[in-house]
C-alpha cells in the first residue's frame, strides 16, 4: 500500500519518465516500415550473369552493391566473372561497383609479378575499386614444390604495395569460420553444417595435415603488419565470427581494417542469444568498422525474379534483427533470436555510411 501522496506522486513520475525514455529509445531505432525508405549497400554479392534485372528489382529495397569477382578456380573462369561483374556495373553505374581479383597461374615464374600488376591495372581502369583474395590462398593453391601458398608469402608483397599506393582496398576471405575445424555436430550454425557436409574438401576438421585455424589467422595478421598502409576488408567478419572479443582485438590492432557481415549473421545471432547486451554494445562501439554484406550469389541459370524474392526475404530479416527488438526466426538457428534495436545512426553506418566513406567515388 502506498502510504503518502508523495509516494504516489513518485510512482506516477517514475512511470511517466520510463514511458518517456522507452518512447525516445523506440524512436531512435528504425522500424520495419523504414526498410525500403532507407538507402543501403550490400557490400558483398556475386552477380555472375549478364542479366541486369535483379539490380533494378533490388532498388525497390533501396540496395546498391559491391559486386565481387573472385578468383576461385582457374583464370578462364575468373575472366568470365570479371566480364559479368563489369557488365552489371556498366548497366547500372549508380547502383553497382566492382571488386576484381588476380590469377595465380604462373605464380612460380618471375614474370608473375608484372603480369599480375598489369592485369589488376586493367581492372582499375575499368573501374574496379577493390581486389578480393579468396580462401584458396592458404587452403588450396600450391607452388611448384607442392607447398601451400599463404597470404603472407613474400611473393604477394609487390601486389599489396601496389594496392596501397593506388588506394585500392583488399577484401580477404582468408581461412574459414572456426566451425570448419570442428566436427559437424559441434558447429554452432546450421548453414556451416550443411556447407561442410556438402564440401568435405574444405572441412578442416577432416584434414589435420592442413594449417590450423590459428595458422590462417596468424598469416593474415603478418600480412597486415607488413602492409600498414593497406586498407583491408575482412570478409565474413574476418573469419573471427565466433568471438566478438577476438574481433574487437583485431580491429583495435589494425586501424585500417574493417569487416563485413556476409554469410555470418547466424554466428552473430548465436552470440546475441547468449548475451544480447554484449552484441548490441559491440556493434555500437565498432559501428564505423562493420559493413553489411550477404554473399548473395546468382549466375546465368538463376531466375532474377526468384533470386530477388530470396534476397528480399534475407535483407528484410537482417533489417529486423539490426533495427527492431522483435523475436525473429532465422534459418541458421533452431531458437528465434531477439532483434538488437540498434540506434538509427549505427544502422546508417553499417548499411550505408561506411561503404560511402570507403568507396567515395563509387555509385555515381
Ligand atoms: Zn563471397
Amino acid at each position: 500500500m502506498l502510504k503518502s501522496t508523495a509516494q504516489k506522486l513518485l510512482v506516477v513520475m517514475t512511470c511517466w519518465f520510463l514511458f518517456f525514455f522507452i518512447s525516445i529509445a523506440h524512436s531512435e531505432s528504425y522500424t520495419v516500415e523504414d526498410y525500403d525508405r532507407v538507402e543501403k549497400v550490400d557490400i558483398h554479392v556475386h552477380l555472375k550473369t549478364d542479366d541486369t534485372q535483379f539490380v533494378r528489382f533490388a532498388w525497390k529495397d533501396r540496395f546498391r552493391f559491391l559486386n565481387i569477382a573472385v578468383h576461385a578456380n582457374d583464370e578462364a573462369e575468373m575472366r568470365l566473372r570479371h566480364r559479368t561483374a563489369f557488365i552489371q556495373a556498366e548497366a547500372n553505374p549508380s547502383k553497382v561497383a566492382v571488386a576484381s581479383s588476380f590469377p595465380m597461374n604462373g605464380w612460380d615464374k618471375s614474370e608473375w609479378n608484372d603480369r599480375t600488376l598489369g592485369y589488376l591495372d586493367e581492372t582499375f581502369k575499368k573501374g574496379a575499386v577493390a581486389v578480393k583474395v579468396w580462401k584458396n590462398i592458404g587452403m588450396e593453391f600450391r607452388d611448384e614444390n607442392g607447398d601451400l601458398v599463404m597470404i603472407d608469402d613474400p611473393g604477394f608483397d609487390p601486389v599489396f604495395k601496389h594496392l596501397s599506393s593506388q588506394g585500392i582496398r583488399l577484401i580477404g576471405h582468408l581461412g574459414e569460420p572456426k566451425n570448419c575445424w570442428l566436427p559437424l555436430e559441434q558447429m554452432t550454425v546450421k548453414n556451416d553444417q550443411s556447407y561442410f557436409r556438402r564440401h568435405p574438401q574444405y572441412h578442416m576438421f577432416k584434414h589435420p595435415e592442413m594449417p590450423s585455424y590459428q595458422d590462417q589467422m596468424a598469416a593474415r595478421d603478418r600480412m597486415l603488419e607488413k602492409n600498414p598502409d593497406l586498407h583491408f576488408i575482412g570478409a565474413h567478419f574476418g573469419s573471427l565470427e565466433w568471438s566478438l572479443y577476438e574481433l574487437g582485438k583485431f580491429l583495435d590492432r589494425f586501424p585500417n581494417a574493417v569487416v563485413d557481415t556476409a554469410a555470418r549473421m547466424g554466428q552473430l545471432q548465436y552470440q546475441s542469444q547468449e548475451n544480447l547486451a554484449i552484441v548490441r554494445g559491440f556493434i555500437n562501439r565498432y559501428k564505423e568498422r562493420i559493413l553489411y554484406g550477404t554473399d548473395l550469389t546468382c549466375d546465368s541459370q538463376t531466375d532474377p525474379k526468384a533470386f530477388y524474392a530470396r534476397a528480399h526475404e534475407k535483407w528484410l530479416r537482417d533489417w529486423r534483427y539490426f533495427s527492431t527488438g522483435n523475436l525473429i526466426k532465422v534459418p541458421e538457428l533452431d531458437e528465434p533470436v531477439r532483434g538488437l534495436s540498434l540506434p538509427r545512426e549505427t544502422v546508417d553506418h553499417i548499411y550505408r555510411l561506411n561503404a560511402q566513406r570507403l568507396f567515395s567515388n563509387s555509385w555515381k
